[in-house]
C-alpha cells in the first residue's frame, strides 16, 4: 500500500544517504527526497586526506551507494540543489531556485565546513581547505608540485594531510597552537606518540605557536609565526576545525548550541524536524550530556536512527562514540569518550615507535571511559562492551597483554 507522506532530507552526505536508504529498508513507501548542494552523489570524506589524496589503489571506492541505487530505490536524489530556508508553519523546504518542497518529516544532515583562518594574507592563492573531492583534487596537484607545504593546525585533518604529503615526497612544516598534536582528543600520552611518528618521517614541528600572517605576491610564499619565525611555503593547508552548517536550522528557529540541538531520538525542538551526523548536537543518554561528534561512525549510524524515529519509532541513539585515523603505517581506533583528567593505562609500549602495537585505556573512578587501539585490530567491540559494563577494572589486568580483554567482562 502506498503512503502519501513526503520525507525530505537536506544534506546528501554520509548521514543523509544512509537515512534515505534506511527509510526504504524499513519499508517506507512514501516520497523520499534527498537534497544535496554538491555535484557528486553522496560520498565518504574519510579517504580525502588519505588514499584519495595520494591517488592510491582503492581511492575510487568513495561513494556511499552505486550510481543506480537511488533510482532503483525510488529515492529522488537532487544534486546541485541548495535548500535556502524552511517554512515551518507551511511545512515546506524552500530551495534556492524558489521551488517549495512539502514535507511531513524533515531531516537535516547538513554537515560541517572547515573553520576559516582570519589573518592577513588568508585569501592568497595557494591556501587550501579540505572537505570536498574538488578540494582534495586541488590539494593533490598543489602537494605534487610543491617542494614544501605548511600545514596550519595539528588536529586529525592536519596530521593526516601532513602524513600523506610526506608519503608523496613533499617537505612538510606542521604548525599547531597546542604543545602536542591531536591532544584535545587523545590526551598528552598518546599525542606524544604521534608527534614522534611524524618527526620520524621528517615533519618539521612548530608546536605551541600561532600564525600571525601569510605573505606572498600572487600566491602564498611565506607563513609568519607568532614567535617571529618565517616558514617558506609553496602551498598552505588549513585544518583548524570545522563549524556545523546550522544556517537552515537557524532560519527555522530550531534551537542551536554546538550545532543543531536534538534529544536522544535525534529530534529537534520543532515537531517533525530531525538532525543527524556532523551537524547534530545530540543528547547521549549513556554519557548524560549532549555531544556533536565529527566522526564517520556517527554519520553512518545516526542517519539510520533518525530515519527510524521519523517513521514513528522511539529509539535512542546511545552508541559508544567511535573514530579512527590512518597516518603512515599507523592505524588507530578510538572507542568511548574521555575528558581531561582521566587516568591512562597502557597495554604495550607506545615508545616502541611507529610499529608499536598498544592499547591506551582511560579510566575514571577505575571504570573504563575510553580505549584506543593502535596497530591492533578487532578490539573496539570489547572496549565498548567494557565501557558499557560500567564496572571497576583492575589496572594490572588491563595493562597485561596476556590477559584476554574479553575475560574482564562479566560472565553472562
Ligand atoms: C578530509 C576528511 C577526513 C576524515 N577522516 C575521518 C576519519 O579518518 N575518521 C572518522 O571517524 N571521521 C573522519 N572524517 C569525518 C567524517 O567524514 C564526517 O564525520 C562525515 O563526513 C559527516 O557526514 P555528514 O553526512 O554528517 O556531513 P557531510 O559529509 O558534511 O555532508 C553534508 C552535506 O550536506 C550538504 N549541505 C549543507 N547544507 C546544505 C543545504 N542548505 N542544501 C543542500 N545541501 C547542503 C553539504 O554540501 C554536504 O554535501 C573526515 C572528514 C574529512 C573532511
Amino acid at each position: 500500500m502506498s503512503d502519501g507522506r513526503s520525507f525530505v532530507i537536506v544534506g546528501a552526505g554520509m548521514a543523509g544517504a544512509r537515512a534515505a536508504a534506511s527509510l526504504r529498508a524499513e519499508g517506507f513507501q512514501g516520497r523520499v527526497v534527498l537534497l544535496g548542494e554538491e555535484h557528486d552523489r553522496p560520498y565518504d570524506r574519510v579517504p580525502l586526506s588519505k588514499n584519495y589524496l595520494r591517488s592510491e589503489p582503492g581511492y575510487h571506492r568513495l561513494f556511499v551507494h552505486d550510481e543506480g541505487y537511488y533510482a532503483e530505490h525510488d529515492i529522488e536524489l537532487r544534486l546541485d540543489t541548495r535548500a535556502a530556508s524552511i517554512d515551518v508553519p507551511g511545512r515546506e523546504v524552500v530551495l534556492e531556485c524558489g521551488e517549495r518542497l512539502a514535507y511531513d518529516r524533515l531531516l537535516l544532515t547538513t554537515g560541517a565546513d572547515p573553520r576559516r583562518l582570519r589573518i592577513p594574507g588568508c585569501d592568497l592563492d595557494g591556501v587550501h581547505y579540505l572537505r570536498r573531492t574538488a578540494d582534495a583534487d586541488r590539494l593533490r596537484d598543489a602537494v605534487t608540485a610543491a617542494e614544501q607545504i605548511v600545514v596550519i593546525g595539528a588536529g586529525f585533518i592536519g596530521c593526516e594531510v601532513a602524513a600523506s604529503a610526506r608519503l608523496m615526497g613533499t617537505e612538510v612544516a606542521l604548525v599547531g597552537t597546542g604543545e602536542l598534536p591531536m591532544c584535545r582528543a587523545l590526551g598528552p600520552e598518546t599525542a606524544r606518540f604521534y608527534r614522534d611518528v611524524h618527526a620520524g618521517h621528517g615533519v618539521e614541528w612548530h608546536l605551541g605557536v600561532g600564525v600571525d600572517a601569510l605573505r606572498g605576491g600572487a600566491r602564498v610564499e611565506e607563513v609568519v609565526l607568532a614567535d617571529g619565525s618565517v616558514l617558506a611555503a609553496d602551498a598552505v593547508v588549513v585544518g583548524i576545525g570545522a563549524e556545523p552548517r546550522v544556517e537552515l536550522a537557524r532560519s527555522a528557529g530550531i534551537t542551536l548550541d554546538n550545532g543543531i540541538v536534538t534529544d536522544e531520538h535525534l529530534a529537534t525542538n520543532v515537531p517533525g524536524i530531525f538532525a543527524a551526523g556532523d551537524v547534530a548536537d545530540a543528547w547521549h543518554p549513556t554519557l548524560g550530556r549532549r555531544l556533536r561528534l565529527e566522526h564517520w561512525s556517527s554519520a553512518l549510524n545516526q542517519g539510520p536512527e533518525a530515519a527510524r524515529n521519523m517513521l514513528g519509532n522511539s529509539t535512542a541513539y546511545s552508541r559508544t562514540p567511535f573514530f579512527f585515523s590512518d597516518q603512515y603505517d599507523v592505524w588507530m581506533e578510538y572507542t568511548g569518550y574521555a575528558t581531561e583528567g582521566a587516568e591512562v593505562v597502557f597495554r604495550g609500549d607506545p615508545a616502541a615507535g611507529e610499529a608499536a602495537e598498544f592499547i591506551a585505556f582511560w579510566l575514571r573512578e577505575e571504570k573504563l571511559v575510553a580505549g584506543m587501539n593502535v596497530n591492533l585490530k578487532g578490539v573496539p567491540d570489547t572496549i565498548s562492551a567494557l565501557i558499557r559494563a560500567d564496572l571497576r577494572l583492575d589496572r594490572e589486568a588491563l595493562a597485561d597483554p596476556d590477559v584476554e580483554l574479553a575475560s574482564l567482562l562479566p560472565s553472562s
